[in-house]
């Protein structure tokens, strides 16, 4: 597929006063990724990867995750699949039938309540075993059920010694529930389902990149790396053990291959390469872990929003600017107010006048935009978008070139990669940029993948169950 060029309004701006153009032209410089910017940034981020796998580390974690086979498509069993995600928690029984390929699966989906990502450890735990128990009440009515092996989903950094086990490095994405960091999350978590006497048993902890990769995978033998661009961001890959330093204390079979999940969204804490604005600054500070997943913060769904409103609350404060002269602006000074989803309707906006970007400012934020506003608005957006998009290409070059992948294809999953409008062409333009490619059809592809953390947790811990068989660990 020969992504088409992004549309963009750059140049419609004919209306617009100078002191707004002003600060469209200071936007577009702030926030676009030159072609050269992308590559400095990928020769970093290759050279990232390499040091994360060092003895030493560096600031990517490149967390080795005990998954050490791509699935051959013949995986058979029934497993649960668990997936605590930021906004939903989902429950999955999946059925692996003989046939190559294939699955069944059924779901429940509860909502996470904002509450409990800054409650405690035990309100957590307790949360999602009786998730868990609702779903084998009401999916397995007073039958007698085995021990069903289940996947966990646990899309956090976390550092493994075995594949069901893992040690929290620290909480992403807003989370911040007080004495889980630096302890394995699996105990107190087993320990909640034995409590409720479930017949349960923790056979796999799974990032979504590890996930996504496996079940990509499944049904498609040319996919090499999984990715999430969604309220996080981050990347997984199958290394071979012997290129992995940190493991070498094992004594593991070199050609032994270890899906590593890069946390990439760590990428650049050290503020080497990254055009970092003073917006980006300021979402850093403000989030309860200051330093920490400089890259996410650039690119991930859960602050595109963020960076937007800072933007615009911002530019209402300038003296040289005047955008929303004598409006109220309280809510849209309300940290976190806009999603980016709302970024994503601004840029879906079909109408020439922008109609539908002035309804949406009205309606969630009483604010009354100009058409010379609306204008520096939909440019915002675009600006925003497309950073991220841009961005994100150097991590999926960066393993490619370390990797010495010419052609392969990428397993893609999250709420940004599937619905913000234009992400998968402007991701798929800067990969070609970055790997000055002219051929007609891209070498590397950016697939949608569906349910890594589903159909992938489950044959991962269909994969570790087939290992332990083999008596290996
Ligand atoms: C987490 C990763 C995860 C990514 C996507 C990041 O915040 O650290 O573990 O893969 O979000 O969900
Ligand atoms: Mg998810």
């Amino acid at each position: 597929m020969v992504a088409r060029k992004p549309p963009s309004r750059k140049g419609s701006f004919a209306d617009v006063p100078k002191d707004l153009m002003d600060q469209i032209n200071r936007l577009e410089e702030l926030f676009s990724v030159p072609t050269q910017k992308l590559k400095e940034i990928t020769t970093h981020f290759q050279s990232e990867l390499t040091r994360g796998l060092s003895v030493e580390g560096g600031t990517i974690p490149m967390n080795p995750t005990w998954c050490m086979a791509f699935p051959d498509g013949y995986e058979t069993g029934t497993f649960l699949a668990l997936d605590m995600g930021g906004t939903n928690l989902r429950v999955c029984e999946i059925t692996l039938p003989e046939a190559k390929g294939e699955f069944e699966i059924i779901q429940s989906k509860y909502r996470m309540p904002e509450e409990l990502k800054t409650g405690t450890a035990e309100e957590l735990w307790d949360y999602v075993a009786d998730c868990l128990q609702q779903f084998i009440e009401y999916h397995h009515e007073e039958e007698k059920l085995d021990q069903l092996p289940l996947g966990f989903t646990f899309s956090y950094p976390a550092t493994q010694d075995y594949i069901d086990h893992g040690v929290l490095q620290r909480w992403t994405k807003g989370f911040d529930i007080e004495g889980v960091e630096g302890k394995d999350v699996v105990p107190p978590f087993q320990a909640a389902l034995v409590e409720r006497g479930l017949p349960i048993k923790l056979t796999a902890l799974v990032n979504d990149t590890t996930g996504t990769l496996i079940a990509s995978a499944y049904t498609d033998t040319e996919m090499r790396i999984g990715c999430i661009f969604g309220t996080g961001c981050n990347a997984a890959y199958m290394e071979n053990v012997g290129s992995i330093p940190k493991l070498s204390h094992m004594n593991l079979d070199p050609d032994m291959p270890m899906a590593i999940n890069c946390e990439w969204g760590a990428f650049d804490n050290e503020h080497k390469v990254l055009p970092r604005t003073p917006y980006d600054i300021i979402i850093d500070k403000e989030s309860p872990r200051p330093g920490q997943q400089s890259f996410e913060k650039m690119i991930a769904g859960l602050y595109l929003g963020e960076i937007f409103r800072l933007v615009l609350v911002d530019l209402h404060e300038n003296p040289d600017c005047k955008i929303f002269e004598g409006q109220d602006i309280s809510k849209l000074k309300k940290p976190y107010s806009l999603d980016a989803g709302f970024l994503a309707q601004i840029e879906e906006d079909p109408f020439e006048n922008l109609s539908e970007t002035l309804d949406l400012f009205q309606n969630k934020l009483s604010i009354a935009a100009t058409k010379p506003e609306l204008e520096l608005i939909r440019r915002l957006a675009e600006l925003i978008g497309t950073r991220a998009a841009r961005l994100s290409s150097c991590g999926v070059a960066a393993i490619c070139k370390k990797k010495g992948w010419k052609t392969c294809h990428v397993g893609a999953d999250g709420s940004v990669f599937h619905q913000y409008p234009h992400f998968k062409a402007r991701g798929a333009e800067a990969l070609r940029e970055i790997l000055d490619w002219t051929e007609k059809k891209d070498p590397i592809e950016i697939l949608p993948s569906e349910d890594g953390s589903g159909v992938g947790a489950a044959l991962i811990a269909a994969l570790t169950l087939k290992r332990v068989q083999q008596g290996n660990y």
